[in-house]
């Protein structure tokens, strides 16, 4: 009888336990929501003004004498800088609390990395470095996949590998890996010859708002968060990025994506939560 009461106890001890549980969690994702409410209004409260703000300024270029033009450039390098920042912010409040969502379309792949070259080509070579694209032959021309995240993804990765690398090269790699009945597992590899990250920050750097505190890299102005939300972006389509580096050579991050191929004429909209 004793044990009998004491199972009792025990079993309303778990319920208990679980309820609790339940209740940190809706918390948790109340919290979340509101916080992510409050930063999605205070960044589009931002992004308007400042919006303004960078069209005034190129505005303002055209007609200026070459003083003012340094000015102003420098000015509009912060308003962008800014920019960035608040987008990152946001970008990261909506996937930390699972509000993003992949918005698969058939996209024109080799298109998309070339637009990825052609926006971080003029960064390069105003650094000195080459920018190296290799695309496998064997991929298809069309396949599913969310054109702005996937952009966002290499953008990150490339822009970074071009802030830290100051001589040699940045290289973007693409390659078929395997292919299924409708699909194809694509490897992405972004190579720079940089600057290289120390052992001890090699995982911290997938953390948001992590940032090394070697002088090399202090002064770059980023917010941290630019590797947190490529590791969720890539972590929405299933899979994950690692990241081989060595002080002073340089950087390798590499990704994989199964990706379904797909004709240029194709209407589906996807939507895939994880
Ligand atoms: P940030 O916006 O500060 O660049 P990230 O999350 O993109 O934020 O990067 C975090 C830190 O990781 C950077 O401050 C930098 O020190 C380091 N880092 C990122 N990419 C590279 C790279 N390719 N080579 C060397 N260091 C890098």
């Amino acid at each position: 009888r004793i044990s009998k009461i004491k199972y009792e106890q025990q079993e309303e001890n778990l319920k208990r336990e679980k309820e609790a549980i339940i209740i940190k969690e809706k918390q948790a994702e109340e919290t979340a929501n509101m916080r992510q409410s409050f930063l999605s209004a205070m960044s589009h409260e931002i992004r308007t003004p400042l919006n303004a703000v960078t069209s005034i300024i190129s505005m303002l270029k055209e007609r200026a004498d070459a003083d003012d033009q340094k000015l102003l450039t420098s000015l509009q390098f912060s308003s962008k800088n800014l920019m960035r920042i608040i987008n990152d912010i946001l970008d990261f409040s909506k996937l930390d609390s699972n509000k993003m969502q992949l918005e698969m379309h058939s996209v024109n792949f080799k298109e998309l990395i070339n637009n990825i070259r052609e926006t971080y080509l003029g960064m390069a070579l105003e650094k000195g470095i080459a920018l190296n694209v290799q695309i496998d032959e064997g991929l298809s021309k069309f396949y599913m996949l969310d054109e702005t995240k996937l952009f966002q993804i290499l953008g990150n990765l490339v822009s970074n590998a071009i802030k830290y690398t100051n001589k040699g090269s940045v290289c973007i790699d693409i390659e078929l890996m395997s292919s299924a009945a409708k699909k194809d597992t694509i490897s992405f590899s972004i190579e720079d010859t940089g600057v290289g990250i120390a052992k001890q920050d090699q995982t911290k750097l997938f953390d948001s708002f992590y940032i090394p505190t070697t002088i090399t890299t202090r002064n770059n102005g980023g917010t941290g968060l630019g590797l947190a939300i490529v590791k969720k972006i890539v972590e929405l389509y299933g899979s994950s990025v690692t990241l081989t580096s060595e002080k002073g050579k340089g950087s390798i991050f590499r990704f994989e994506l199964e990706l379904e191929r797909t004709t240029a004429n194709i209407q589906i909209d996807q939507k895939l939560t994880n």
